[in-house]
């Protein structure tokens, strides 16, 4: 699907992966919004690249339900991580941060595709037929999750269960769905940890031996766009991690 003139929302564009995202469909010609909820980053990241900051929520319907406008391509970087154990020094894992996880990086992913999906049904086709791809984000740790990742990695089983169904569904529409896999990118994210543990993460990333950069998963994003065989999947991107 083409990307110049066509208008995308990326949850999460504030920062990360999300920011880089916008940056390069802006430059490619798209017109962004950015959906998210630290609204002074999602602005200066508006002001940088020319996209649209809006105010939102993707657990909460009525937020998604008053930021969104026609787009065809939706991208879904929103979400959050956290390292806990199922048992942990306290006993078990508070169902409170489970339902966190779950609800901001799954929940979210699905609130905004179902409202993408459904505006992006009611648009024109192109020449080809389409009429939207939707782009969400995983995370290696949906395969081989470790050790205090079993919420994340719950939330992003979820996200990588969805894709096919999801794509078998909107075909009929002429709408894309994919998965992204990301293993250790840097982002402000990943910049949480102290710097020595992020330099032996990314030692153990087979090649390169470094951390990715968001400009790598924007590329990607680039390119799922752009090829229209590519739908129902989840590509990792990931320097051939496999994580112990
Ligand atoms: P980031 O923290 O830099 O950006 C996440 C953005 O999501 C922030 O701008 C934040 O404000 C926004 N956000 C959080 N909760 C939200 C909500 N409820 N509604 C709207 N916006 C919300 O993170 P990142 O590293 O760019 O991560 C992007 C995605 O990639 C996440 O889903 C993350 O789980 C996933 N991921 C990250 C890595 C990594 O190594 N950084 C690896 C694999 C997967």
């Amino acid at each position: 699907m083409q990307i110049k003139n066509t208008a995308a929302i990326v949850s999460g564009g504030a920062s990360g992966m999300g920011a880089a995202t916008v940056q390069l469909l802006t430059r490619l010609g798209a017109k962004v919004a950015i959906f998210d909820k630290n609204m002074s980053q999602a602005e200066q990241v508006a002001h940088e690249t020319g996209g649209l900051a809006l105010e939102c929520d993707v657990t909460d319907e009525k937020s998604i339900i008053s930021a969104q406008g026609i787009a065809k391509i939706c991208i879904n970087c929103a979400g959050i991580v956290m390292a806990k154990r199922l048992v942990g020094k306290d006993g078990p894992l508070p169902l409170a941060d489970f339902e966190k996880i779950i609800s901001i990086n799954l929940t979210g992913t699905f609130n905004l595709m179902r409202f993408a999906a459904s505006h992006m049904s009611a648009g024109e086709p192109d020449t080809f037929g389409n009429r939207g791809v939707i782009i969400n984000t995983a995370s290696v740790a949906a395969f081989e999750g470790q050790i205090g990742q079993v919420a994340y990695s719950a939330s992003k089983g979820g996200i990588v269960a969805m894709t096919l169904p999801a794509a078998r569904e909107l075909a009929r529409f002429g709408i894309r769905v994919m998965a992204v896999a990301p293993g250790l990118v840097d982002t402000p994210m990943f910049a949480a940890l102290p710097p020595d543990a992020r330099a032996k993460l990314a030692e153990t990333v087979p090649f390169p031996g470094r951390l990715a950069d968001p400009a790598e998963f924007a590329k990607l994003v680039q390119h799922i766009i752009e090829n229209d065989m590519l739908n129902g999947s989840v590509i990792r991107l990931d320097g051939a991690l496999r994580m112990s």
